[in-house]
């Protein structure tokens, strides 16, 4: 028998996987070996009889096994962005097992005890702020999950750990089925008028890929509004592809509706008046209540602003003889007053953005500027699929910080949406550096083109890149306190700083060049499109509520033991909107129910509100960035060392203080938002 890759440390350059060596096969016999190192660990915790310490028991429950957390970095990066059938069939598997060593340690109660004595000791140990911190953070995850119930009721709370867990794997898996399935095939190529050349080659390719021999596939991503819904001047088509967005899934609905109900029983089994309620404990957020006042706040002034927008649409929209404006309407109809009112050309903006250039003259160029970081691709270096790339990031000094890979096209073995992950963990403990990825879903250019990138999506750039910063700049001592290991509803927080860099004059004029010419973008087109950045807010806004409120609402229902799953989801979904005073005929949700993979495939349930919350900590720091005196480079120090280096070592909200001398106000986020 071969070894196994995943059971070494691998040799490469900052331990970046040896993805060659890899095969599915390798996944859960490496998981296994994990497993059993992680139990004897928590184990010898657990029969501990010498007085607890720090070294005894948080250390063993911080680093049980190296092999787990690099299998599972690797197992989940893997199966999100090329999901494979193999790797599929085992996910079910991998993660009923992570689930299960879960359970076992947070609902053991002699481990528990010993935590908590360390707990109420934890001010006189003599230990760093970030050990405090850590034990702080043990205590609470073991309370919240249950450990301190009696033994029927952990049993019952493991059961529907399990049971949660499972659920949430078929539902990411059918989301993604249910997005391929969507993509709707144009054989009439007037269909299509309107369309930019860059997207038709896309999807004439993506037709091939999908063994169609003539037509063009439009593929789809996983939110709502698809891209194309701007441009094509076929009302039909553009009705044609809305409904296939909005309807798609039918098993996913009842499949949200059964996860909603287990873990309002398991909110119940925790004591908690909601599974919201649970959620938020360990947030920043704290209490439901907080996240209800957002909500108050935004609400109203939203959807005013979209009935405005609908009014200047249905006008515009009347005058090509539409008497009765329709949801796919919106988009073509927006678009066109940003070129009416606004002088906004999309299209027109797109030759200036060239995938490459909006990355290394844009997102690791506002990087060099503003943190003196800088890069070099490393072909040498080779990714899980040959659309991976490898750059390596140098600090100002010149030493090396890890490894940063960009996944930037879509593929139907990816995920909808776009996300990062870390391969590696930075941690100083066991002397790691982190080597993290970006994943996009852009269409891949047609063979010989270059690959032209929308407004959105050079936004997603650097929003993903954000992350990747986060990932790459902390330096903490521990990995579950490193990088994007912060509070949920904070963790957007540096990623949405990062887009601010897009449209910055020092920045845009840097990479914003026609890929054929190297012409600058014109200034007018610039201007334009910061003038025309309030149009639009209404609509954004709304569809962006109506997901948080749906999310929201999900989790919101009375926790009890036996709460059973809503019988009629589509029902609650208009339920739940019409209540929250979202209810909007023009304007849909940014994901709907059966396709809300952050609230039902797990990582953002009862979280979703979370993007809203960050972004007032955003709007703030731009705002802070605007009037603190200073270089760009003077400032982005301040920031990398007050907020990124620090992970989760701090409360991010505390941080934020001592960066800016106040706590975050909410009204930049308003005025930005149009909702002043
Ligand atoms: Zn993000």
């Amino acid at each position: 028998m071969t070894t196994n890759p995943l059971l070494q440390a691998s040799t490469l350059p900052y331990q970046l996987p040896d993805f060659q060596q890899i095969q599915a096969q390798h996944y859960l016999p490496a998981l296994d070996q994990g497993l059993t190192e992680a139990r004897q660990a928590y184990q010898q915790v657990a029969l501990l009889t010498d007085e607890p310490s720090f070294q005894t028991v948080i250390l063993p429950l911080e680093r049980p096994s190296d092999i787990l957390p690099r299998v599972t970095n690797i197992f989940f990066n893997q199966v999100w962005s090329d999901g494979t059938p193999e790797l599929l069939a085992i996910e079910g598997e991998f993660t009923e097992k992570l689930t299960q060593l879960e359970n076992e340690l947070y609902l053991n109660p002699e481990i528990f005890a010993k935590v908590e004595k360390l707990y109420q000791q934890r001010q006189s140990l003599g230990l760093i702020p970030e050990e405090i911190r850590l034990i702080e953070k043990y205590q609470q995850r073991f309370s919240l999950a249950g450990a301190g119930l009696n033994q029927q009721q952990r049993a019952q709370l493991a059961d529907l750990n399990l049971a949660i867990a499972q659920a949430q794997t078929a539902y990411g898996q059918q989301v993604t089925q249910d997005l391929n399935r969507a993509a709707v095939l144009i054989e009439d190529e007037e269909e299509l008028a309107g369309l930019p050349d860059s997207y038709r080659e896309a999807a004439a390719a993506a037709a091939r890929e999908a063994g169609q021999q003539q037509g063009w596939l439009l593929t789809f991503e996983l939110f709502t509004q698809q891209t194309a819904l701007s441009y094509l001047e076929n009302r039909e088509v553009r009705q044609r592809i809305y409904q296939a967005s909005v309807e798609r899934g039918e098993e996913t609905w009842a499949m949200a509706a059964q996860i909603a109900a287990l873990r309002a029983q398991k909110a119940a089994l925790l004591g908690f008046e909601s599974f919201a309620a649970l959620a938020v404990a360990d947030r920043t957020a704290q209490q439901p209540a907080a996240v209800e006042e957002l909500f108050a706040q935004t609400v109203a002034p939203a959807m005013a602003n979209a009935d405005r927008e609908a009014d200047r649409i249905a006008q515009l929209a009347a005058a090509d003889g539409i008497e009765k404006l329709e949801p796919w309407d919106w988009a073509y109809y927006s678009e066109k007053i940003k070129a009416k009112d606004y002088a906004v050309d999309l299209e027109a903006l797109e030759p200036y953005f060239e995938l490459n250039r909006v990355l290394e003259d844009g997102v690791f160029y506002a990087a060099q500027k503003v943190y003196g970081l800088s890069f070099k691709e490393r072909p040498d270096l080779v990714g899980y699929h040959p659309q991976v790339r490898t750059w390596e990031v140098f600090d100002q000094e010149g030493q090396g910080l890890g490894l940063f890979l960009g996944d930037f096209f879509t593929r139907p073995t990816k995920r909808g949406g776009a996300w990062m992950n870390n391969l590696v963990d930075q941690s100083l403990l066991e002397g790691t550096q982190a080597v993290v990825v970006n994943n996009l879903n852009i269409p891949a250019p047609a063979q010989g083109k270059p690959a032209l990138v929308t407004f959105d999506e050079v936004k997603t750039l650097f929003h993903e890149f954000g992350h990747a910063l986060h990932g790459l700049l902390t330096t903490s001592v521990y990995r579950s306190l490193s990088g994007t290991n912060v509070e949920r509803d904070i963790v957007e927080y540096p990623s949405q700083v990062n887009e601010m860099w897009m449209l910055h004059p020092e920045i845009l004029p840097h990479y914003a060049l026609h890929h054929q010419t190297g012409q600058p973008v014109p200034q007018q087109l610039i201007e334009a499109v910061l003038r025309a950045d309030q149009w639009g807010q209404g609509q954004g806004t709304v569809e962006y509520l109506r997901a948080a409120a749906l999310d929201w609402a999900w989790h919101c229902l009375p926790a009890s033991l036996d709460a059973q799953p809503v019988a009629d989801p589509r029902a609650f979904e208009k339920q739940a909107l019409s209540q929250r005073g979202l209810w909007h005929e023009l304007v849909e949700s940014r994901y709907r129910t059966s396709y809300l993979n952050h609230s039902f495939a797990g990582g953002y349930e009862a979280g979703y509100y979370s993007y809203l919350w960050a972004e007032v900590f955003d709007a703030d720091t731009v705002a802070w960035y605007e009037q603190a005196e200073g270089s760009l480079r003077e400032k982005g120090e301040a920031f990398h060392r007050q907020i990124l280096e620090i992970g989760g070592t701090k409360p991010i909200p505390q941080a934020f203080e001592a960066l800016t001398g106040r706590p975050a106000d909410i009204r930049p986020l308003l005025e930005r938002r149009g909702l002043a």
